[in-house]
């Protein structure tokens, strides 16, 4: 059992997630005897956040994607094995930072991985063949919150069955704004409030308690019922909250809506979580609850004089008048969706269009520094460039844009915790928005799925969450598709969970969507929903017409 006087001194030395993993398993028995913890299996490390969590092509393959090439028209920069090549380099920048020592790491903005990304962004611009590629840097007003070190551990007594250690759950992670924890770390009794609604909470005196929120993120952390619940628990009293996901293997997990200020806020993945409900309702039964207790050690920072960047480059048209296609470099962990996708695809773009005869409008391509961290590169970019606010038609973003589904399958799961997880061979639907809901642009999403197979929600939408909130100000119509799967801001985002075949209708279908507001009159991207509109358009309502990339039939 660890010395409680010394979690500090297991750190030192240790640089890494896995090197301190490991160095906490050496001292945490993974194995109970019988009747320890009353007989429930101690969960294991954290899952390793360099590997998949789920099989990706276990037995099938995700459905393909067969596009024609056309002769001298470099459809090629569009194959999703050349987008997997750019996103493996995209996740690499977030290893190095694994590899650097860094805690809370990825690609957050500010940090020298990020800062490497949208150099190599830049580097990818400038090599296709555009000719003003910049890094173009923006002070971050405000800190950023820096977790150093941090162990939860739930603390043994002879009550919980002979040979009870106490178990430090490995995928504990703190939520942003956690303040430091003196030396001895905090210790308090658990109460276990549900979902943490006020129905949950009704009759529960949470004082002086860590709470355990049961949080499911439904489809992800996005959607999560639960978000903000751990802060309320903390204004009813809770000295800490930890949020124990309902989630596959035993990821991390980082969002600033399951923080809750200053005071130490966990989440911990799907194992731990289960062992720790586990224990408290078997406490509960053995009338031992009481005894159960959690101790917290925490040590953070605040970093300040920061400063992060976006990446720019321009196609110039015929014209001035911009079509802006934006993409987030910045994201926790591996990001392999959010949004090594979204920016794999970006540069794809900007290879393929910077081969094309020159277009009607001027491309601007931007690598943004993104809201993972502090700051906000589109926020920045609009504030640096006047300019775009008369001058732009329609920003586009590639946000999430090719995740395989993650769903509860085929069979039930042993301890009772519902169907087990799978990998879908198809990728999760997305949510298609465009602010001012244009017909144009409407029909030209239909295009999506019936013409490149790119899975959509069968609605559309005027909402636009993710990074184009930044761009808002410019007061243009912007549109996306996005999603947020299982994994959301979690480790479980790896590279594998990205297809390559969902890269390259992502990419196509942009590449069609961009080509064909590009040669549109104006008007129809600003019409707003309920305008009717005539094109002349060659692709017809229900067809793919000649449409240059479609999918083979
Ligand atoms: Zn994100
Ligand atoms: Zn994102």
């Amino acid at each position: 059992m660890p010395n409680k006087d010394s979690w500090f001194a297991g750190f030192a030395g240790c640089s890494g997630f896995v090197v301190c993993a490991a160095l906490l398993v050496a001292v945490t028995p993974l194995t109970a005897e019988n009747g320890a913890w009353f007989g429930t299996p101690v969960p294991t490390a954290a899952s390793d956040p360099r590997k998949p969590i789920m099989k990706y092509d276990d037995a099938f393959a995700p459905l393909p994607a067969r596009f024609a090439h056309r002769p001298g028209r470099h459809d090629e920069l569009l194959d999703g094995a050349v987008l997997k090549a750019d996103q493996k380099r995209i996740v690499g920048f977030s290893l190095e930072s694994l590899a650097s020592g860094d805690r809370l790491w990825g690609r957050r903005a500010a940090t020298p991985a990020f800062m490497h990304t949208i150099e190599w962004a830049v580097h990818e611009l400038a090599a296709a063949g555009l000719s003003d590629a910049r890094v173009e840097r923006y002070a971050v007003a405000g800190s950023m919150w820096v977790p150093r070190a941090w162990q939860l551990q739930v603390l043994a007594d002879p009550a919980f069955g002979a040979g009870s250690a106490t178990v430090t759950l490995e995928s504990a992670f703190p939520q942003p704004g956690g303040a430091t924890i003196p030396d001895a770390g905090l210790t308090a009794p658990v109460i276990f409030v549900g979902h943490g609604t006020d129905a949950d909470l009704a009759g529960r005196d949470v004082a002086g308690k860590i709470a355990v929120i049961h949080v499911r993120p439904e489809p992800s952390l996005f959607g999560s019922a639960e978000q903000g619940a751990a802060a309320r628990v903390v204004a009813k009293g809770a000295v800490g909250v930890i949020n124990a996901i309902e989630g596959p293997g035993n990821a991390l997990y980082v969002d600033p809506r399951f923080a809750c200020g200053k005071a130490p806020c966990f989440m911990i993945g799907g194992e731990d979580a289960w062992f720790l409900q586990q224990v408290i309702g078997k406490a509960a039964n053995a009338g031992v609850l009481d005894r159960l207790k959690v101790r917290m050690n925490l040590a953070s920072s605040e970093q300040e004089g920061l400063a992060a960047a976006n990446g720019v480059a321009t196609i110039r048209g015929r014209s001035e008048r911009r079509i802006i296609i934006n993409a987030h470099a910045d994201g926790y962990f591996q990001g392999g969706d959010d949004n090594a996708s979204g920016l794999a695809v970006l540069i794809g773009l900007a290879r393929y269009f910077a081969k094309q005869p020159r277009p009607a409008h001027t491309l601007m391509f931007v690598a943004s520094g993104g809201h993972h961290g502090p700051g906000n590169g589109p926020g920045a970019l609009v504030t640096a460039h006047p300019e775009l606010k008369d001058n732009t038609v329609l920003v586009i973003n590639l946000e999430h844009v090719a995740y395989l589904d993650v769903v509860r399958g085929k069979t039930r799961a042993a301890n009772n915790t519902g169907m087990v997880w799978e990998t879908s061979v198809t990728e999760s639907a997305k949510a298609v928005g465009v602010t001012n809901e244009s017909p144009f642009l409407v029909d030209l999403w239909k295009k999506a799925s019936r013409c490149y197979g790119v899975a959509t929600y069968q609605s559309a939408g005027s909402s636009t969450p993710g990074d184009l909130g930044g761009y808002r100000a410019l007061g243009v119509p912007m549109t996306q598709m996005i999603q947020s799967g299982t994994f959301y801001h979690s480790s479980g985002d790896v590279y594998e969970s990205v297809p390559a075949e969902g890269l390259e209708r992502a990419a196509r279908f942009h590449a069609f969507f961009v080509e064909s507001v590009d040669q549109a009159p104006e008007a129809l991207v600003k019409a707003a929903k309920g305008t009717t509109y005539q094109t002349g358009d060659q692709l017809g309502e229900q067809g793919c017409g000649t449409s240059p990339a479609r999918s083979e039939p």
